[in-house]
């Protein structure tokens, strides 16, 4: 089978960096697919201004471009510092307490002394420094500095050994969420997620039908390793989420959470996105360290839809250049990862639409397709058959803007938007033969599956296949 283009999807977070149209233009230009908001970050007309931003970018680029907006959920912060960052040495004895307390710091969590003891850590801005609790009454908790450093207003803060009183989703994430898919928001992303109730209780406000955005659980608590399978079940992709992840965990066993990620979500069928630091160093410097290439490459190799960037493209000093070079990597990782040997076992799908998946995986296989062509609607046959890591590029023609942006999160698949949906495959084949070209690269005679599927718009799941051949 010929090689396909670069496969995984390139989720590039927004910021400061890339505040001009031309910056953002070549981002994606770069390669992003999906670019993420961090709605901890700026206010309301901020996060509108990018929303528009971004679908202007998208309009002059001429392709799908999905917009994730990460709710900021329940993050304990410090208060009571405002503009006076304090210097925090090793053996100091230091005071805690929520809001109402007169303390040294105060965390913005009521409650807090309820779920602290004697022996737990408390780390600050990422675990830079911590702080071990030593006692706690009923007005504070008294901690001692572990490792030193200056803590300022608004720093994050992590209980990792604490089971602290968190709202999932807060009002905020409802109200955001409310917005944003007012706004046309494609994918959202919930953090600290911790049960699949939580999952189901966002989803309460998504709109009846086709407005629904493709909702994310972010993975970046113990607790949600405990129920991994069940939230894996309820969400519709699933984010390794591991900034938080490394401070809540030993951070010698993230790799391995990782990994445990990867393959529950490769079988239970549901999208998977590796993200943050993936390459970090970049944010300063023009080329990534070898250890970050092969971070990137890892999370392909074991199966990610899609790594994302931070502060790489938020932040950094070379925002285009991360991500061409994550591209870079992807597409050599991908070239050197040989194709699945079978369907994969899919725990999500009915036995008929497993069977059809098989049958077209099957015909793809035999003919030794060079491309499969997709006519689907709302993409759910293309998110189907990118579970089964084909190795070559699947070509989804649909006539829904919003399912073409959905759809940028998949792995190997690329949406191709037309104004009507063509009935027969030859109609569909013509419409897209300039992207199967550019798709397929220098072949002079390829073949293809074509491969139209009913959907949603019929009770029973069809596929009609066929086998075309396409000329230089
Ligand atoms: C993370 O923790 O890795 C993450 C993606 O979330 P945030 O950037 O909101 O901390």
């Amino acid at each position: 089978m010929a090689q396909a283009r670069r496969a995984t999807s390139i989720i590039a977070t927004v910021g400061p960096a890339v505040e001009s149209d031309d910056k953002l233009d070549r981002l994606i230009a770069a390669g992003a697919s999906v670019l993420r908001i961090n709605a901890s970050h700026g206010d309301r007309a901020a996060h509108d201004a990018w929303i528009t931003r971004i679908r202007d970018a998208e309009a002059r680029a001429g392709r799908p471009v999905g917009i994730l907006m990460d709710l900021p959920g329940p993050k304990l912060r410090l208060t009571g510092l405002d503009g006076a960052p304090r210097t925090l040495d090793v053996g100091d004895t230091i005071t805690l307490g929520d809001d109402t307390n007169a303390v040294d710091l105060q965390v913005t969590i009521p409650g807090l002394l309820t779920c602290l003891s004697p022996g737990h850590r408390v780390l600050i801005d990422d675990g830079a420094v911590r702080l071990l609790v030593e006692d706690v009454d009923d007005g504070q908790a008294t901690c001692r500095v572990m490792t030193a450093g200056i803590v300022s207003q608004g720093k994050g803060v992590n209980l990792p050994d604490s089971d602290p009183p968190l709202q999932v989703p807060t009002d905020t994430d409802f109200d955001m969420a409310r917005w944003a898919i007012s706004r046309g928001a494609d994918f959202l992303a919930m953090s600290f997620v911790g049960n699949a109730d939580q999952l189901r209780a966002l989803r309460g406000v998504f709109p009846a039908g086709e407005g629904q955005p493709v909702l994310i659980a972010k993975i970046e608590r113990p607790v949600a390793l405990d129920h991994l399978e069940a939230i894996v079940r309820e969400a519709d992709a699933v984010m390794v989420a591991r900034g938080d992840l490394g401070v809540e965990m030993e951070i010698a066993t993230v790799p391995v959470a990782q990994r445990q990620i990867l393959a529950t979500t490769r079988r239970l069928g549901r999208p998977c996105i590796v993200a943050t630091q993936m390459l970090q160093s970049m944010i300063e410097v023009p080329s990534p360290t070898r250890a970050e290439a092969g971070d990137v490459s890892t999370a392909i190799r074991d199966g990610a839809d899609a790594v994302m960037l931070s502060g790489e493209t938020s932040i950094g000093d070379w925002p285009d250049l991360a991500v061409s070079t994550m591209a870079r990597i992807a597409a050599v990782t991908e070239a050197n990862t040989p194709p699945e040997d079978d369907f994969p076992p899919d725990e999500g799908l009915d036995p008929e639409e497993a069977a059809l998946c098989e049958a077209t995986w099957s015909t793809l296989t035999r003919v030794g397709a060079d491309a499969l062509l997709c006519r689907s609607r709302h993409g759910i046959w293309g998110m189907r058959m990118s579970r089964a890591r084909l190795g070559l590029p699947i070509l989804v023609v649909t006539d829904r803007a919003p399912a073409a942006r959905r759809m940028t999160l998949l792995r190997g698949v690329l949406p191709i938007l037309v104004d009507e949906l063509p009935e027969r495959p030859k109609r569909f084949m013509g419409l897209t033969a300039d992207a199967l070209r550019t798709a397929l690269g220098s072949t002079d005679r390829a073949t293809i599956v074509a491969f139209r599927a009913t959907d949603a718009d019929t009770d029973e799941p069809t596929v009609h296949l066929s086998v075309r051949k396409l000329e230089a």
